[in-house]
């Protein structure tokens, strides 16, 4: 479960940053947030293994799942590196913070449509067959623009850190954020890869909630001097 090429003091410093992390700043917006790896689930590391290894296969090595107040995460993950770590976090805090702002049933529906229309229409296709015509529509991955909105505000996580912590060349945190929101990542989310590259050139780094919580945080413990 642990990395074998990091300390048990390093170990135990990214495991208390982890724990303070999610106490001081995501428990603000979602008490009930908790982090746990993947060989804690039975369902996930037993029962779907098979189906998600044939969609996903490099899931348990790399893929975390947000599911129930619950972040999975791959075995050992937490210790690969403290900031990698913690701008997953971060990420999740955004959304927790959405989540509040929006309440949970319209982050959900907003974040799911319009894919999430196929349900009514495949019901509504019980009294007449042609609601299977929009149904079939609706899981095609057309653009969802709540979708692309709210994990772009996440995704400007990966701005900050890039910023105060890896100096990472803005373009390039660009062009990664541009590909993540076009691929099947997020299911093609917003195809328009010059209007995100566009909107991203003109993002400055936010002294704003959520993001000055995170910063805030960051710089208490001294992670960050800028
Ligand atoms: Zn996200």
């Amino acid at each position: 479960m642990f990395d074998i090429e990091s300390t048990k003091e390093e170990q135990k410093e990214v495991e208390d940053l982890v724990n303070s992390f999610i106490k001081e700043v995501i428990h603000q917006h979602n008490p009930k947030f908790n982090l746990k790896f993947h060989d804690q689930s039975w369902i996930l590391n037993t029962l779907l293994k098979p189906i998600i290894l044939l969609f996903n296969p490099k899931f348990y090595s790399r893929t975390s799942l947000y599911f129930m107040n619950t972040l999975w995460v791959p075995n050992g993950h937490i210790h690969k590196n403290k900031f990698e770590v913690l701008q997953l976090l971060a990420h999740e805090y955004v959304h927790a913070h959405d989540r509040k702002k929006l309440s949970q049933p319209l982050f959900y529906f907003l974040y799911l449509f319009p894919q999430i229309l196929f349900v009514p229409f495949l019901l509504l296709s019980m009294y007449s067959i042609w609601f299977l015509i929009p149904a079939v529509v609706s899981i095609l991955p057309i653009p969802a623009y709540f979708r692309y909105k709210l994990e772009y505000r996440a995704f400007l996580v990966n701005k900050v850190f890039n910023y105060h912590i890896f100096y990472m060349e803005g373009a390039a945190t660009n062009e990664y954020i541009v590909w993540l929101l076009t691929s099947f990542k997020y299911y093609k989310a917003w195809p328009f890869k010059n209007l995100i590259r566009i909107k991203l050139e003109k993002e400055t780094i936010s002294n704003q909630a959520p993001y000055k919580e995170i910063v805030d945080f960051l710089r208490k413990r001294n992670l960050i001097t800028l």
